[in-house]
Parts: structure tokens; sequence; C-alpha cells
């Protein structure tokens, strides 16, 4: 295991800063609802963060189990800004093209990509558009048992989109805003 800072891993930077003071005590593991998921659980991956573990970090699933929850945030006694840090872990992933779990990903951009296409998630369009982005013929027929299930308590809804309603203005000043603060 490498455990100096190489130049590669300087993308950990804004985290490192973000989680320096840590004491290791393990009140963000002993928080967290989805430890139980996580391939190193959040206080390890901190470790991690300050040995400059590159590799290990982004082909781990830990940061994108995060549901972002709050809960070691508020519990870590040195005040550490953890959920913050999950996210821009994320972002790395993205910016760095890092990203080890592409289903994630693909799931991901079409659900935002429906949200602001409509104001809401459009299921069956979303669906569509993932399944055709993961080009995986099968994998509609695993879903199928969800969707028979969702019909069958009337959450699916196959109107067709209004067009109205779209968050484009909203999704814009976002980008905006991440720019002028990368
Ligand atoms: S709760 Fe805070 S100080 Fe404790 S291990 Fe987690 S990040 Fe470190
Ligand atoms: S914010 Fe993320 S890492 Fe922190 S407790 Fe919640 S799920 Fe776990």
């Amino acid at each position: 295991m490498k455990t100096e800072h190489s130049e590669a891993s300087d993308i950990l930077a804004p985290v490192r800063k973000m989680v320096q003071a840590c004491i290791q005590c393990g009140t963000c593991t002993g928080s967290c609802p989805n430890a139980f998921a996580m391939d190193y659980t959040p206080r390890h991956l901190w470790r991690m963060v300050m040995m400059g573990l590159t590799d290990e970090i982004f082909n781990s699933l830990t940061f994108y189990l995060c549901s972002a929850c709050y809960s070691c945030t508020l519990r870590c006694p040195r005040g550490l800004p953890l959920t913050e840090a999950m996210e821009t872990l994320k972002q790395i992933a993205v910016k760095e093209n890092r990203l080890v779990n592409k289903p994630s990903q693909l799931f991901y951009r079409n659900f935002m990509e429906s949200v602001r296409r409509h104001g809401r998630v459009r299921e069956t369009e979303f669906m569509t558009l993932y399944f055709m982005d993961m080009k995986h013929p099968f994998l509609p027929f695993r879903y199928m048992p969800l969707g028979l299930k969702l019909l069958r308590k009337g959450k699916l809804s196959f109107q067709l989109p209004s067009g109205g309603n779209t968050l484009d203005a909203l999704f814009r000043k976002a980008v905006e805003a991440e720019e002028a603060n990368p």
C-alpha cells in the first residue's frame, strides 16, 4: 500500500483538508446507516484519505453508498464536514473519470435528466433511457417484478410528458455555481 501523497493523489487534497483533524474515534462509522454495506467504513476511509491511498479509495464503493443523511456530520466530535467530504469524493470521481460504478452513474444521470425535463421523475421514460444507456438486453427482465408491483399499486404513470415544468433554469444556475466554485 502506498502511504505517501504521490502526484496523482493530489486530487484528494480538498477532501484531506476537510478531514485532517480526524481523531479516528469511529463515531461516524457508528452513526452511519449504510456502513454495513460499505467495503471501508467512513472512519477507515478518512484514514485512507490522510494516507493518500487514491486508487484504493476510488476503487471502493464506500462514497457511492453515502446517502447524505448527515448523521456522521452531526455527531463527529471534531465537527468535520463529512457528508460534504463524501460528496466531494463523488465529484472528483466524475471529474477525473475514476468511476467504477458505471450503472450508478447512468442511473443517476438519467434520473436527473428526467427531473430536469419534467420537474419530477417520469419513471417509465427514465427507466427506458437507463436501459438504453446500459446496452444490456436482459436488464429490463430483471426489473420486471418490481415494475409489475409498482404498476399494481398505481405508482407507474404512462402519461405523455406535457413539456411544461422544466427545471432548466435551476439546473443551469447549479452548473454556474459549481463552475464559479470548482
Ligand atoms: S467521527 Fe469525526 S473524528 Fe471520529 S473518526 Fe469520524 S471523522 Fe474522525
Ligand atoms: S452522511 Fe453518508 S457517510 Fe455520513 S452517516 Fe450518512 S450515509 Fe453515512
